[in-house]
């Protein structure tokens, strides 16, 4: 019998492309595959928003498929000091250490590629991602539902699952583009990161303080962000950032957005 495996990330994305996939081929033989990037870290600003936690559980129950909690062991801040590698808007090895190759393992552990369909969340605004998507999973087949019509905004996939009773995790109502990481996710842009203070200080602080061990730890001027002022390329701490923010110094691309990538994109960080 045909296997299907969406790859759950707690946004609203991937509800939206189990729900087709559900719709089309029933749920006897579907599996909803969430990699979760908290680790064994405690802390409330680990891993995903709380929210994202209960809308999880809401949107596989809503689905009717089994969801297969995976969790590597680390979360970001460790991959990073393990991997001396700060993750960033070109090259984010946490999606590789902590969704990629665990999500990758339990389908080679449990997914035969002969009868197994891989599913993503991403949609038409995002269809030119979908080559390295079936390359990053062959000999698997991948598909992304929502790159087919009929065609979904994000404000379409939210009305739907209001309909459905169910509460879209709370980040999208603070105005996150991306409801990854908690609203911090190392290839979002400054935008996203402005949100981040703006909307939640803590969340801001506990990053800022986890990048700059970082840097102290490896010895390196390493940052998440980019200034790019005056022609030339900078590591932009994020305590600089908030710096020239509250100082009224930066102006901000409010398109400046970034993404995250996870699950979709093939990575090459050692
Ligand atoms: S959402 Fe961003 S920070 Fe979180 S694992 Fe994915 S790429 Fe890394």
């Amino acid at each position: 019998m045909a296997k299907h495996v969406v790859m759950f990330s707690s946004g609203a994305g991937s509800w939206a492309a189990a729900r087709r996939v559900a719709d089309q081929h029933g749920t006897e033989d579907l599996h909803l595959v969430f990699s979760d990037v908290k680790g064994d870290n405690p802390s409330p600003h680990a891993g995903e928003d709380q929210d994202n936690y209960r809308f999880l559980r809401q949107a596989a129950w809503d689905i009717g498929a089994p969801l297969v909690w995976l969790n590597e062991g680390r979360d970001v801040w460790k991959v990073f000091e393990d991997n001396r590698f700060l993750g960033n808007t070109r090259l984010a090895n946490c999606s590789k250490f902590l969704k990629q190759q665990p999500a990758r393992a339990w389908l080679e552990e449990n997914c035969d590629p002969a009868d197994t369909t891989v599913y993503v969340g991403i949609d038409w605004s995002e269809s030119h991602r979908l080559p390295a998507i079936e390359r990053g999973y062959a000999p698997y087949k991948a598909l992304a539902p929502l790159c087919d019509p009929p065609y979904l905004d994000k404000d379409d996939i939210l009305e739907d699952l209001r309909q459905r009773g169910i509460k879209p995790p709370r980040l999208y109502e603070m105005g996150f583009a991306h409801a990854n990481c908690g609203g911090f996710c190392v290839r979002s842009g400054q935008a996203q990161f402005k949100r981040l203070l703006e909307k939640m200080p803590e969340r801001y602080a506990y990053h800022e303080q986890k990048e700059q061990n970082l840097r102290t730890f490896l010895g390196k001027d390493i940052a998440i962000l980019r200034n790019r002022k005056g022609g030339t390329t900078k590591p932009l701490t994020l305590r600089e950032f908030r710096e020239q923010l509250q100082a009224d110094q930066i102006n901000v691309d409010p398109y400046d957005i970034g993404g995250c990538g996870c699950f979709v994109e093939e990575e090459n960080a050692a």
